[in-house]
């Protein structure tokens, strides 16, 4: 067993990515996205909310 270092979570060896799981490169992908968007669409409350989940 090998651990993520980004969740802390148990995956299959050779499952990780530069030490990191699949799930947390595809939320680290939707961060990269949303801090795009916000660049955007800076000044507006409703993204800054949802980056705060
Ligand atoms: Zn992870």
């Amino acid at each position: 067993m090998v651990v993520c270092e980004s969740c802390g979570g148990n995956c299959d060896h050779g499952e990780l990515v530069q030490g990191v799981c699949p799930e947390c490169l595809e939320e680290e992908r939707k961060r990269k996205e949303n801090a795009a968007l916000l660049e955007k669409l800076e000044g507006s409350s409703f993204w800054q909310m949802e980056l705060e989940v």
